[in-house]
C-alpha cells in the first residue's frame, strides 16, 4: 500500500524523505570532480576571458569577463546530474510541488512573478501553437489554456514523474523527449526557470531555437546575476546552488546568447527589488545553505546554519533571512535603498531576476 501511494505521482504524500543538506550533499557529489570538463572559454560569449569567480557548496564558479555569465566549472558532468536530480534532496520538491498543485490549482514552485501576468505578455491569438519547454508538472500550460483560451498548448518535459502528473492531473500533452513532440515548430516556447540548470545552454538553444518559427517568440524567465549579492558576494546570493544552477545569467549575457541565435529582445523586465542589507546582517552570525522542504507549506529552502559566531552565541538554524522586528527592519531599508538610491546610482547591478520575451528573426 505505502509503495502503491509512493509510486502514484498524484498521491498527496506529506511523507517527506529524508534529506542531506545541499552543502553536505555536494560532498559526496563533487567526489569525481578533478576528471570534470574544464572550460577555458565563455560558452555563451567565446570569450578566453574566464576567471575563477568564487566556490559555493564545494562547486566552484567562473564568470566571463567579457559577458558576466558565470557557470559552474568545471562542468558537472550528467551523471552526477543524474545523482542530484534523483537525490532525496531534489525530489522533495516534486513532492511539494504536487501536494500543492492539490490545493492550489495553478501551484509553480518555479514561478516567481505573477503568472497571469507574465502569461498576457504572449498576447491575445488563442490560436498560437505554445510549447513549455522544461514545463515540470504543467501549471503554466494548464492556466494558458484554461484562463487564457490557449487551445494548442503542448509541454516537453525530462522528469517521467512530473510527464505523468501534467497528462493526469491537468490532461496536458507532454512529450518526454523531443523525437514525441506533435510539431517540428512553435509559435511560442516558454522556457521558465530551465536554462540556469543547463551546462551548455548554447547547446541546447541550437536546437531549441530551431523549435520556434521564424517571427516566432520565446518567453524566458532565470534568475540573474548581476546584483550586488550575486556579484560581489555570492556566498550570500541565493542563486548558485550548484549542481542545480550551473549556468547564471546577466542581462548583457542573455542578450548576448539571444542575438547569437537571431533572437531579438522585445521585452524585459526585473524584480522590483533584492536583498542584501539582511542577507550581510545575517552573514555575520549563520552560513547561507540549503535544505530540501520537509513539509507542504515548506518552499522557503534557504537554510541559514550557525557560523563560529553564531554557536557560540547560541544560535540555532533558521529557514529565513527576515525574522523578527530587525530583519522586517532590514527588508524595509533594502526596499527604500532600492527605489530611492540605488536605481539612481550608475554602474550598481540591480537585477535579480530577468523575465524576457524575444522574436525570431524572420
Ligand atoms: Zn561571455
Amino acid at each position: 500500500m505505502a509503495d502503491r501511494q509512493q509510486s502514484s505521482p498524484l498521491a498527496h504524500d506529506t511523507d517527506y524523505a529524508c534529506a542531506l543538506n545541499l552543502g553536505e550533499l555536494n560532498a559526496h557529489l563533487i567526489a569525481g570532480m578533478s576528471s570534470w570538463q574544464r572550460l577555458d572559454v565563455c560558452p555563451v560569449c567565446d570569450s578566453q576571458s574566464v576567471a575563477r569567480f568564487a566556490t559555493c557548496r564545494h562547486f566552484p564558479y567562473s564568470r566571463c569577463r567579457a559577458c558576466g555569465f558565470t557557470f559552474a566549472n568545471p562542468v558537472p558532468p550528467n551523471e552526477v546530474l543524474d545523482a542530484f536530480y534523483n537525490s532525496p534532496f531534489y525530489r522533495n520538491y516534486r513532492r511539494l510541488e504536487a501536494n500543492r498543485i492539490a490545493r492550489d490549482h495553478y501551484f509553480s514552485i518555479s514561478m516567481y512573478t505573477d503568472m497571469h501576468r507574465l502569461a498576457s505578455w504572449l498576447g491575445g491569438d488563442q490560436a498560437l501553437n505554445i510549447l513549455d519547454f522544461g514545463c515540470g508538472p504543467g501549471a503554466f500550460l494548464a492556466l494558458l489554456r484554461d484562463e487564457f483560451g490557449f487551445t494548442n498548448v503542448e509541454g516537453l518535459e525530462l522528469s517521467q514523474v512530473s510527464v505523468e502528473f501534467a497528462r493526469q492531473h491537468y490532461g496536458l500533452t507532454v512529450a518526454s523527449s523531443t523525437a514525441e513532440l506533435q510539431r517540428q515548430s512553435y509559435d511560442c516556447v516558454i522556457l521558465i526557470e530551465v536554462i540556469e540548470h543547463l551546462p551548455n545552454p548554447a547547446a541546447i538553444f541550437s536546437q531549441l531555437t530551431k523549435l520556434v518559427r521564424p517571427g516566432g517568440h520565446l518567453l524566458i524567465t532565470t534568475p540573474a546575476v548581476d546584483n550586488l549579492l550575486g556579484r560581489f558576494f555570492p556566498s550570500l546570493c541565493l542563486h548558485y546552488t550548484a549542481p542545480s544552477h550551473v549556468s547564471l545569467f546577466t542581462k548583457q549575457s542573455l542578450a548576448n546568447l539571444l542575438s547569437r541565435f537571431g533572437f531579438e529582445i522585445e521585452r524585459i523586465e526585473t524584480d522590483a527589488c533584492f536583498p542584501a542589507l539582511d542577507r550581510a546582517a545575517m552573514s555575520l552570525a549563520y552560513d547561507l545553505d540549503f535544505a530540501s522542504p520537509q513539509h507542504d507549506d515548506d518552499n522557503n529552502d534557504a537554510l541559514y546554519t550557525p557560523n563560529r559566531v553564531g554557536r557560540l552565541l547560541g544560535f540555532q538554524p533558521r529557514r529565513s533571512a527576515a525574522k523578527g522586528r530587525f530583519g522586517r527592519a532590514l527588508q524595509k531599508a533594502d526596499q527604500f535603498l532600492m527605489h530611492h538610491m540605488w536605481w539612481r546610482v550608475p554602474r550598481v547591478p540591480k537585477t535579480d531576476h530577468l523575465y524576457v520575451l524575444a522574436r525570431k528573426g524572420v
